[in-house]
């Protein structure tokens, strides 16, 4: 018959619970902890932009080069056709090599416009790429933003939750007899977690193996700590 009293094994068994409890808290701070601060969707995101930004820098830079380019074969091309076609040069050997340089001229002007040209659609394009990713990075530090302050005021709740139960844990635990305190704490680290176990249908509610009637009785009477004869884990009948 199970004592009214709290038996040393109850008492255990419920400073087991508040342990197992303090355990599981741990866990989900750390947990919690690991998920605060930057996360690699963010940076990869500002990584991304910057990586664009500096693209654009580049397409730019290219396009003021070709711009240049063009305005000066324009206007060597304008110099050499006002030379050509302004009267002022009569000598036929001058004129012809004149007219070579010009169509040197119009070729070279050709192929830079039409290089710019290209350039031009590949400026469009890194535009729009920077633009994508800034609005996707934009997206992402909103849910960032959101998700720390979830976990921020997740932390909270769980250190307070671990306070209170490491309260009630120097509460229970004062209760127990120091020598048995030490067996236990030496069987929880043993046994994961599960020093104390309940007795069920005569079976040892750890390793399961069926008890003795001695110590059966023994810890039916609650009045001090039965080990299971095989795993000695202590036991308790609820
Ligand atoms: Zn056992």
């Amino acid at each position: 018959m199970p004592s009214l009293v709290m038996t040393i094994a109850a008492d255990l068994y419920a400073l087991q619970e508040i342990d197992s409890a303090v355990e599981a808290t741990k866990a989900s701070l750390t947990a919690v902890e690991e998920q605060l601060g930057e996360s690699e969707e963010l940076i990869a995101g500002r990584q991304a932009v910057e990586e664009g930004r500096d693209a654009l820098e580049d397409v730019g830079k290219q396009q003021r080069e070709l711009e240049w380019q063009v305005d000066d074969l324009r206007s060597r091309l304008s110099d050499v056709e006002g030379k050509l076609y302004g009267g002022s040069v009569r000598n036929p050997k001058e004129l012809g090599s004149m007219q070579d340089e010009a169509n040197i001229l119009r070729g070279q002007l050709r192929r830079r416009e039409d290089e710019l040209l290209d350039l031009m659609v590949r400026v469009e394009e890194t535009q729009a790429a920077l633009r994508e990713a800034e609005e996707s990075l934009t997206e992402v530090e909103e849910r960032w933003r959101q998700d720390q302050r979830e976990l921020t005021s997740e932390k909270g709740k769980l250190e307070g939750e671990l306070a209170g139960l490491e309260e009630k844990r120097g509460q229970q635990s004062g209760l127990i007899d120091a020598r048995v305190l030490a067996l236990y704490d030496n069987l929880w680290e043993r046994r994961q977690g599960r020093a104390v176990v309940k007795v069920e249908r005569g079976m040892c509610g750890g390793c399961r193996i069926s008890l003795p009637m001695t110590v059966l009785q023994k810890a039916r009477s609650g009045m001090d700590v039965v080990q299971c004869v095989s795993c000695e884990r202590i036991l308790y009948v609820s």
